[in-house]
């Protein structure tokens, strides 16, 4: 999981600060030294780090944190909001142009994720703009990058325009655009070639391409996975390329989070999507602030809810929250919920959006693939109506009852219990407004 070990090192070092009604210069510095030294664990840019602990020390002691009621608490809240400024404060849009078509030109080194975020883009422009985008295949170099395109175009179903490998990929350009123009499409995505490091050849090729159709958005594609690196080919890029924005892809593995969190400071270019994943859904809109929150292990509560907004039955959704409301949610509710949950993706992920879980232990063991789900539902189908709707009557004789008629084992109905009822809590207390992941963590 991405910026694990980051976010342990952060929340220890503001953990001693917690219950202290007054903070000592000598804690605020110690505190500080753990933040820096995390950082730079994290392999986020020294220069960067260097500015950043001035800036919080600075602030901690500019609002009398040290006299503050609760410094802990206001301390975690600078972090936070230095964080997010570090990675850019705000969202940053998708340009886009008066003109028909707005045109979007992908750069990047090999692997780094550009063709498959090329299709994810047209895919999304697709579902959420109702645009007709058409993909081109200027990636000459790269043995089966154009095959690879025509694949991802069909399964996003967006027309996908290519020569072949023998034509100049400035030629590909021309020759597409005039296609988009003729077919009317209202964006344009070019994937470009990349090389395994930046060299004068590759330049000079998307150099001319910038100059011949002036793009509106040129997205620099870079892995997270490689850190330093990643800002080092975002500084290399920028310095040749006119770089609107970047997209930080494979966020989903173990990345320590130095990339996200240098290269806005480092190039001035703002990070607009991350790759979270394979599927050419995995593409999500960068937001500062939800990144600083969720690097500090407070949950990522506002992508959860735009997640489950999408892929949510809304009515359900809102009966749901007033069954939380009234505290009445049963074993029926739980097995919609789990049906529902399911088809939002890794339970695992979702709940570590959640604050104050990101790294609660028991998640280790929340495991829903569907064969779980079938067991979860052959449990509750051995329960009577009375024992779904009173989930507290479920005694020792009951629960092993239900796991001869589920064919269970009886731990396993124990678990479920277990869940059923951290779930109900924890909806009880998100219901209730209480989403302070702050709160949360400096508490806990
Ligand atoms: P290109 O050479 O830059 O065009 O790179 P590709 O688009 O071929 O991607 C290289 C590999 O990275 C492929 O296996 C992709 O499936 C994978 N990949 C791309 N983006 C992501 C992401 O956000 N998460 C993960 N896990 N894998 C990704």
């Amino acid at each position: 999981m991405a910026f694990e070990g980051l976010t342990e090192r952060l929340q220890k070092a503001m953990r001693n600060l917690r219950g202290k009604g007054k903070v000592s210069e000598s804690d605020l510095r110690a505190t500080m030294r753990e933040i820096r030294l995390a950082l730079l664990e994290a392999d986020v840019n020294f220069g960067v780090v260097r500015k950043f602990v001035k800036k919080v020390q600075e602030r901690a002691k500019g609002a009398d944190v040290l006299e503050g009621l609760n410094p802990a608490q206001q301390i975690v809240k600078i972090v936070d909001e230095e964080l997010t400024k570090m990675m850019g404060e705000t969202a940053v849009p998708l340009n886009k142009s008066d003109k028909i078509p707005t045109v979007i030109m992908m750069a990047g080194l090999q692997g780094a994720g550009k063709t498959t975020t090329a299709g994810k883009l047209a895919l999304k422009l697709k579902d959420e703009q109702k645009a007709r985008p058409l993909l081109i295949a200027a990636d000459i170099y790269r043995p089966a990058a154009i095959d690879q395109l025509q694949q991802v175009g069909a399964q996003v179903e967006v027309p996908v325009f290519s020569m072949g490998t023998d034509v100049d990929p400035r030629e590909i350009v021309e020759k597409g655009m005039a296609q988009a123009k003729e077919d009317h499409n209202d964006y344009v995505i070019i994937d470009t070639a990349g090389r395994l490091q930046i060299d004068e050849k590759l330049m000079d090729e998307l150099k001319d391409i910038q100059e011949m159709v002036h793009p509106d958005e040129i997205l620099l594609v870079v892995d997270a996975m490689t850190g330093q690196n990643a800002v080092e080919t975002a500084e290399g890029f920028n310095d040749a390329l006119d770089i609107t924005g970047v997209v930080l892809t494979k966020l989903d593995g173990d990345t320590r989070g130095g990339a996200a969190l240098s290269i806005r400071a480092v190039t001035d270019k703002p990070i607009k999507f991350v790759g979270q994943g394979e599927k050419l859904t995995d593409l999500d809109v960068f937001h500062p602030d939800r990144m600083a929150s969720r690097i500090l292990g407070m949950g990522d509560i506002l992508s959860l809810i735009e997640k489950t907004q999408k892929d949510y039955d809304q009515k359900q959704a809102e009966e749901m929250a007033e069954k939380m409301r009234e505290n009445t949610f049963d074993f029926n509710d739980f097995l919609d919920q789990m049906k529902q949950i399911q088809k939002m993706g890794p339970l695992e992920d979702i709940m570590k959006m959640i604050p104050g879980m990101a790294n609660n232990p028991a998640l280790k063991n929340v495991n829903m693939d569907p064969k779980d789900i079938a067991h979860i539902e052959a449990v509750i189908y051995s329960m009577t109506a009375q024992e779904r709707e009173n989930p507290d009557i479920l005694n020792p004789s009951r629960r092993r009852r239900i796991a001869r008629g589920s064919a269970r084992p009886i731990q396993e109905v124990n678990r479920m219990i277990k869940q059923f009822n951290s779930m109900k809590k924890m909806m009880n207390k998100m219901s209730n407004g209480n989403m302070a992941g702050m709160e949360n963590m400096m508490n806990s």
